[in-house]
């Protein structure tokens, strides 16, 4: 580590405590950062990226709420207001147990660069809470978003914030958070993205993150002059991005074999099908099921629950050509890395946020395969997010040509630039500089000319 990286850890790690993930995140970037620093003089005269590294704002509250027992339940709701050089803070709202500051300051940062690549007036922010969904009526969901929406609602707004979804927060959730939004404030605004279709949605908004990381696969492979058809593609996760990105590899001919949840995977070696993926869209969007019930149905696959005593997943030990870590962050340690390269994967499209831990990384970037890092490779998600704001201010819906056609075209964009920067950079193939600089570059230019804020 340099003596800058060094001594800004240091800082961070004093500044933050006990936010492992939020030092991961920063030191990533930081990394790439410092070779831009080295070019740009005044990105360091005016302390561009420590200003960078402390949200602008960060918001807590108390959500109470009535469970169908008559129970009053308490959870902690967060809003992390994190970068408004380039827009309106933007970024998804995270449902899970394991939500805290941390996990949450690490996507908003992340979120900072992300949002720069799509070349979108997008802003970067995270928020959610500690709430659980699974296992939980849709009225207790209800009566859950309603009382964190009285709160976050004087927090945000179509020119001020503008929360989408993520991890346990998909089409019902916005819709009850919406409506609260809407009744308390007496307005209907794009306020939130991922609505349904019939009020202010966009089309292919769901389809987004999963097609774009596909999208992103497809072009690193095409600087080797290769496609996707006929590579088999290791999925994890079954939620949102993983669906999508299944669907999307079969539109290009690739065969997806496995998926996920937190109980443990699937392995199909006669790869899933669009019959066997209505199904689990079925049974995951609609009965709220587990994964393994995919083995019972179909034969031929096999379940493979998680092995709380295992340090490594079997999942990433099974031979395939490609993978797209579609979970969660930190889902692939070193071991599994190197599990991956050893089988034969050499494409790695992260539809998570930082799935990979740093050692696992590092064997990526030592075995100069193609990785293409989430802050790159999932930015269709949000990049629809922002078409579909743009469709909000016109009062108008574009076609699902359309949209598709803008995310295909952004999605071959943030590759091109990541590609031209590591190249500029003398780190050619190296999409984690490329991602990170030119991201920090296109903010840091906006924070210079808005003076010191
Ligand atoms: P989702 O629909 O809620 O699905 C999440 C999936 O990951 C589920 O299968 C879930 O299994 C599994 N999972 C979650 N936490 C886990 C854990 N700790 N251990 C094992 N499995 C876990 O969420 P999503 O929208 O697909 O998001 C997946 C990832 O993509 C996240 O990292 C998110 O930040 C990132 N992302 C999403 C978008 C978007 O547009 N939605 C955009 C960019 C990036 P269980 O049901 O068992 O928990």
């Amino acid at each position: 580590m340099s003596d800058y990286v060094n001594r800004l850890m240091a800082q961070v790690a004093t500044r933050n405590p006990g936010e492992p993930e939020y030092h991961q995140a920063v030191h990533e970037v930081a990394e790439s950062v410092e070779l831009a620093l080295a070019r740009n003089p005044r990105y360091v005269d005016a302390r561009v990226f420590e200003r960078i590294i402390e949200p602008e704002r960060v918001v807590i509250f108390r959500v109470t709420w009535v469970d169908d027992h008559g129970d009053v339940q308490v959870n902690r709701g967060f809003r992390v207001e994190m970068c408004s050089a380039l827009g309106p803070y933007k970024g998804g709202l995270r449902f899970h147990p394991t939500v805290y500051l941390g996990m949450l300051k690490f996507l908003a940062f992340e979120q900072i660069f992300k949002n720069a690549l799509t070349t979108l007036p997008l802003g970067a922010g995270k928020g959610g809470a500690d709430f659980d969904p699974k296992g939980k009526s849709d009225r207790e969901v209800m009566r859950f978003c309603q009382s964190f929406m009285t709160e976050l609602q004087r927090h945000i707004g179509q020119f001020t914030d503008v929360p989408a979804g993520d991890i346990g927060v998909g089409g019902r959730e916005i819709g009850y958070l919406f409506g609260q939004y809407k009744r308390i404030r007496n307005e209907f605004t794009g306020v939130l993205t991922g609505k349904g279709l019939g009020w202010g949605g966009s089309l292919m908004r769901p389809e987004a993150t999963g097609y774009g990381t596909v999208y992103f696969a497809e072009e690193m492979l095409a600087t080797r002059g290769e496609g996707l058809e006929g590579k088999t593609c290791l999925i994890s996760g079954s939620g949102n991005v993983a669906q999508y990105t299944v669907e999307k590899l079969l539109d290009l001919g690739a065969k997806p074999v496995s998926l996920s949840d937190s109980g443990g995977f699937i392995y199909d070696k006669d790869g899933i099908d669009r019959e066997k993926l209505a199904w689990v869209m079925d049974l995951k969007n609609v009965r709220r099921g587990r994964i393994m019930e995919y083995a019972e149905r179909f034969d031929g696959a096999m379940f493979t629950p998680v092995d709380p005593r295992s340090s490594t997943n079997p999942m990433w030990a099974v031979e395939a050509h490609c993978a797209f870590p579609s979970a969660t962050q930190n889902e692939i340690n070193a071991e599994d890395a190197a599990n991956l390269l050893a089988g034969g994967v050499y494409v790695i499209g992260e539809g998570a946020n930082m799935p990979t831990a740093p050692g696992g990384v590092e064997r990526f970037l030592e075995a100069r395969i193609l990785y293409g890092p989430g802050k790159a490779a999932n930015a269709g998600g949000v990049a629809v997010s922002g078409l579909e704001m743009a469709q909000n201010s016109e009062r108008r819906a574009w076609t699902r040509d359309t949209v598709d056609e803008r995310l295909h075209t952004i999605m071959r964009a943030i590759h091109e630039n990541c590609r031209a920067t590591a190249e500029e950079y003398d780190v050619p193939g190296h999409y984690v500089h490329g991602a990170n600089i030119a991201g920090f570059r296109k903010v840091a230019d906006a924070m210079l000319d808005q003076g010191v804020v």
